[in-house]
């Protein structure tokens, strides 16, 4: 029964990436084919993946598959993407945020430019987990022609940052496998590669496991305690007695949490995702306000400058309708809060961004903000959203 072993496994996400062509679809179909023979999938078609849902969210349309297929030990949910452009949209938006990849490349072209686009993406936005599928190795019969492939794209993964001793590759053909022919190149080939996915790609951390933090939507005084910083926890586990710092626009203060309470009654400890009010000791209520941050001490850096890669958004996407320069000064919305940033550098001799670009450039904060790399944002332009975007490298 499908059903019932499935709510025990933990869910992992998944995708394909790489160039064009090379099989990323085809290979996508093939592991639900491969899978439903073991009561683990339903057979999802090419054309049912590529005749794609179309999702909305922050006024990028990404098009973009999910496909759910289960291993012995974990549900999948896994994401394929018919175009570049989508890829490049999801992964700088993290619409659908995968915790690890797989790599196709053909055996017939090798690493071409989109492959290395989608790997210098993948290393920016905190993937780490990849495995490789070298497909079509229905269309070579030299096991060399394989073997040089598997070089090319290790040499790929070491230039990008990746240790590629620790990524596991799988040699076959996604088009047998999907015909039922050859089992070993075909079947055996999916088999493998489900099985690399289990032990390569490491489960999410659980968001309770990371330190605390909170922005603070209003700051109360109770006569006679203090102040209150009252927020809802974005991530970790906060105790009463906790040590804290409080990041906001006068810097950094530390503090303790004396008290914690929930819906008016005091609780001995929250956890992500729980609505509180943190009671802080001997802190006058000017020193906290809607937009500061309370953090595990040191868990949260201010940066006043940070490389960051940009999805622009397109006129139709409801972007800019005009080009940007160095100098352009837009407004930065991280989870955290937001401040005006100044485009202070164009990466790769760009002079100017174009709606529906991505690009890579330097922002500077006019007051220092929290961001962390790999942490997504949005850019705001005269009440619109402009472009969406993911920090790279920070500088402090
Ligand atoms: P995508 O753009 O990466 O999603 O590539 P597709 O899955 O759409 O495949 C592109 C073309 O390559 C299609 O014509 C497929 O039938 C073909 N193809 C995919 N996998 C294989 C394979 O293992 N062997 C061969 N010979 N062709 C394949
Ligand atoms: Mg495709």
């Amino acid at each position: 029964n499908v059903e019932a072993i499935q709510r025990e496994k933990p869910w992992v996400t998944v995708g394909t990436i790489g160039h064009v062509d090379h099989g990323k679809t085809t290979l996508t179909s093939a592991i639900t084919k491969v899978l439903e023979a073991e009561g683990l999938a339903q057979y999802q078609t090419y054309d049912r993946i590529d005749s794609t849902i179309e999702e909305k969210r922050r006024g990028i349309t990404i098009n973009a598959a999910s496909v759910n297929y289960q291993s012995k030990l974990r549900n999948y949910a896994h994401v394929d993407c018919p175009g570049h452009a989508d890829y490049i949209k999801n992964m700088i938006s993290g619409t659908v945020q995968m915790d690890g990849t797989i790599l196709v490349v053909a055996a017939t072209d090798s690493v071409m430019p989109q492959t290395k686009e989608h790997v210098i993406l993948a290393k920016q936005i905190g993937v780490e987990d990849l495995v490789v599928y070298i497909n079509k190795t229905d269309t070579v019969d030299d096991d060399e022609i394989t073997q040089l492939v598997e070089l090319e794209v290790r040499e790929l993964l070491d230039i990008h940052g990746f240790d590629s001793d620790k990524i596991p590759f799988v040699a076959g053909s996604a088009l047998y496998a999907l015909n039922d022919k050859d089992p070993v190149k075909g079947r055996d080939s999916i088999i493998n590669l489900v099985e690399m996915l289990d032990k390569h790609v490491r489960l999410p951390t659980r968001i309770v496991d990371k330190p605390f933090f909170f922005n603070v939507e209003k700051a109360i005084t109770v006569k006679g305690r203090g102040t209150v910083a009252v927020g809802s926890l974005e991530r970790g586990i906060i105790e009463k007695g906790n040590e804290a710092e409080i990041l906001g626009k006068s810097g950094k203060i530390r503090t303790v949490i004396s008290q914690i309470q929930m819906f008016y009654k005091e609780v001995p400890k929250a956890m992500s995702g729980d609505s509180i009010g943190a009671l802080l000791r001997g802190v006058s209520k000017d020193k906290v306000r809607r937009g500061s941050i309370i953090a595990k001490p040191g868990s949260i850096k201010l940066v006043k400058k940070a490389d960051v890669k940009l999805y622009v958004l397109s006129k139709e996407e409801g972007g800019r309708h005009t080009p940007f320069m160095k100098g352009y000064k837009p407004v930065v919305f991280s989870r955290m809060s937001a401040v005006s940033a100044i485009v202070t550098e164009l990466k790769g001799g760009k002079e100017m961004v174009m709606p529906g670009e991505d690009v890579e450039l330097t922002f500077e904060f006019v007051i220092p903000l929290a961001i962390e790399e790999g942490k997504r944002f949005t850019v705001r332009d005269s009440r619109k959203t402009i472009a969406t975007g993911v920090a790279t490298k920070i500088y402090s």
